[in-house]
């Protein structure tokens, strides 16, 4: 009987083409997990100081999780790591498929790869034999067609899992991800150039090996229970039910505490899309590049982007590996490559209300278009919404775009530019790298355009609407992320019916009440950092922990996976030694945690004067310092220092 974990890594050595199997004790898993935990402790460890991000020296892991394969639910998520070229500092992303059990299916836990090759190259492991194979003839395509063609290459018995990079990460675009079963991407911390620096096009996994768990029974009457939660599925309303709910509650002076369950309703049905018009209205959405509100891209502008509308081109449900939920979705007709993944509620937001372009259409084939270079779309639709406010304001004329009328709304000039970008071509070769890279490379003041937290473009969740995201994208060592916390997502974890001494939130309260830095808030938030570090070591999704920690046993699947007899604080506490290596990798390698503080812009200095977040401030230093606090490092600064040689 196992343990969940494979108990080994695989080392790959780019540079001469040698193969290392490293064999890691069960201590380290029982203080950092697998997935982003494991990570974390190989990078933590052998990537030097001094290493260039897209040098020989860097180290990109492709990580599972800790229960992914052991029979639990929603945990089928896989990372990549590795020292972003972003940040500067430890980059990570996840991403669902199928990718993470094929990594444990060859006998690892994870899989490393150092140096460069002389000559583009993908691994191929085959029922546990690793070698490095020629890439040339597919340098240069596409990820989508680099998949099916590796699949169909490999193909006998059973089809093979693929991850790799299109020609963003070949181009080494600091805003290039990595992507899998056909386009779901792994798309922060610029990690797709990573690989492109390394001439490694794509990882091919075909084993078949057992994934062992220590009481399997235990783990299937947990997933049991799990499920029946998320198999509850009432009436709901219809898409445009969804954002007329968002306008009355906006216009409500107070709020009620959010049970996920509501959510996973709306996902069930739509998937993340359902969100689109409900978080313009209510302020959840940034629009305009951060400057506009809801009344600059208002319901007769936005209908256009009615869930109801998408899911007229879903032909199939998407699952993830693991998932009874299926937030995903297969879209035909609109894309006109054929069929691709339904865009997700980010890519819809960034692509749409940031630079005001409302055609449906155009949406589609971009997020098709991106998938299939490898960009992050976010990154993407944020760095036009920045070159479109510079050409605004003087900053670029049509003389440095190419001839493009870069103006708000503008669809044909918002698609050329993509293009240039992924082909790095004229203007596109300066925003190629996102929005802090450009506003360095065209000066005069552009800074204050580039809305970003340490180098990475900010999601599309308004800060100035829950100041929770402001904390979260400032004080997390992979800034600019909306995946990890906020106060909203406090409230549908549901830590407090199983962690001992965390608040229970307030069923209703005052907004106002928001804005209000406390320490309770800060100890909520320290809260979410902790629990996502568990979810990404075991290989959580976090649509799944949204139902809440009483519904989605989290921490009684790992006991049952290990044989482990820790109790939920006790995870916590390995949350936090996760989130102390992490910030300790950041000040190895030179970050100054206070850098990571986002564009004043959008934490409401100076605060709107109109629209849904009118008047709102964020008291993010504050806040920042508060939080800081509550991992026991230095306030001031963020620097764990003494807390660090404790526990890792
Ligand atoms: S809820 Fe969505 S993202 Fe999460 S595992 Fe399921 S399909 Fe994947």
């Amino acid at each position: 009987m196992g343990t969940g974990y494979m108990g080994k890594i695989l080392m790959v050595n780019l540079s001469d083409g040698s193969f290392e199997e490293l064999q890691i004790p069960d201590a380290v898993y029982e203080k950092y997990l697998s997935g982003a935990g494991l990570g974390g402790f190989i990078l933590y460890n052998y990537v030097p100081a001094d290493a260039d991000p897209l040098g020989p020296d860097n180290i990109l892991g492709f990580v599972s999780g800790l229960l992914t394969g052991t029979g639990s639910l929603f945990t089928g998520r896989w990372m990549v790591c590795g020292k972003s070229p972003l940040t500067g500092g430890y980059g990570e992303a996840n991403c669902g498929g199928n990718f993470s059990p094929a990594i444990k299916r060859c006998g690892y836990d994870g899989i490393f790869f150092t140096g460069i090759s002389e000559r583009p190259v993908y691994l191929y492991i085959k029922n546990g034999k690793a070698e490095l194979r020629d890439a040339s003839h597919i340098w240069g395509t596409d990820a989508i067609e680099t998949e099916k063609l590796l699949i169909d290459q490999h193909t006998d018995r059973r089809k093979p899992k693929v991850a790799c990079i299109g020609p963003a990460g070949e181009k080494r675009s600091l805003i290039s991800g990595v992507s899998n079963d056909l386009g779901r991407m792994a798309a922060r911390s610029g990690l797709g150039a990573v690989m492109g620096s390394k001439r490694l096009k794509a990882v091919v996994l075909d084993s078949a090996g057992k994934i062992e768990a220590k009481n399997r029974p235990e783990i299937r009457t947990l997933s049991e229970k799990c499920n029946k939660w998320v198999q509850f599925q009432p009436w709901f309303l219809s898409g445009k039910g969804v954002r007329i709910l968002g306008a009355l509650l906006r216009m409500l002076p107070v709020q009620t505490a959010m049970d996920g369950m509501l959510l996973k309703f709306i996902l069930r049905k739509w998937g993340t899309i359902a969100l689109n018009q409900y978080s313009i209205e209510i302020g959840d959405a940034p629009v305009k590049n951060w400057g506009g509100s809801n009344l600059d891209f208002q319901k007769e502008t936005s209908d256009t982007l009615n869930p109801d509308e998408i899911l007229k081109s879903e032909t199939a449900k998407y699952h993830c590996y693991s998932c009874p939920l299926g937030c995903g979705g297969i879209c035909k007709g609109k894309f006109p490559s054929g069929e691709s993944h339904k865009p997700e509620y980010e890519t819809v937001i960034a692509l749409s209300a940031m630079t005001l372009n409302n055609d449906l259409d155009s949406i589609f084939y971009l997020n098709d278009r991106l998938n299939r270079a490898g960009m992050d779309t976010i990154s993407a639709g944020s760095t036009v919404a920045f070159a479109i406010e510079c050409f605004e304001n003087g900053i670029l004329s049509k003389e440095d775009t190419d001839g493009l009328e870069l103006t708000w709304g503008n669809t044909g000039a918002i698609v050329k530019l993509i293009e240039k970008m992924i082909a790095r071509e004229g203007i596109g070769d300066i925003l190629a790298d996102g929005v802090k890279k450009a506003a360095e490379r065209i000066g005069k003041n552009s800074s204050q355009y580039a809305m970003h937290a340490g180098g990475q473009e900010l999601p599309m969740h308004d800060s100035r609407f829950d100041p929770g995201f402001a904390l979260h994208y400032a004080v997390e060592p992979t800034p600019g992320r909306h995946t990890i916390g906020s106060q909203l997502y406090y409230e549908m974890y549901r830590l407090w019916t199983r962690v001992k001494g965390l608040p229970r939130p307030w069923l209703m309260y005052l907004k106002t009440s928001k804005y209000k830095a406390t320490e309770k808030k800060a100890i909520e938030a320290a809260a979410c950092s902790k629990f996502m570090n568990v979810l990404n070591g075991a290989g959580g999704c976090k649509f799944g922990a949204f139902i809440g920690a009483d519904r989605m046993p989290i921490f009684e699947w790992l006991n049952a996976a290990t044989g482990w007899n820790k109790t939920p604080n006790e995870y916590m506490e390995i949350g936090k030694r996760i989130q102390t290596l992490k910030q300790s990798f950041n000040i190895k390698h030179g970050i100054d945690p206070k850098s990571f503080r986002p564009n004043p812009r959008t934490v409401g200095q100076p605060p709107m004067t109109q629209g849904a977040n009118e008047y709102r401030t964020v008291n993010i230093d504050r806040m920042m310092t508060d939080y800081w606090e509550q991992f026991g490092w230095d306030p001031g600064t963020g620097n764990p220092a003494g807390a660090a040689r404790d526990i890792l």
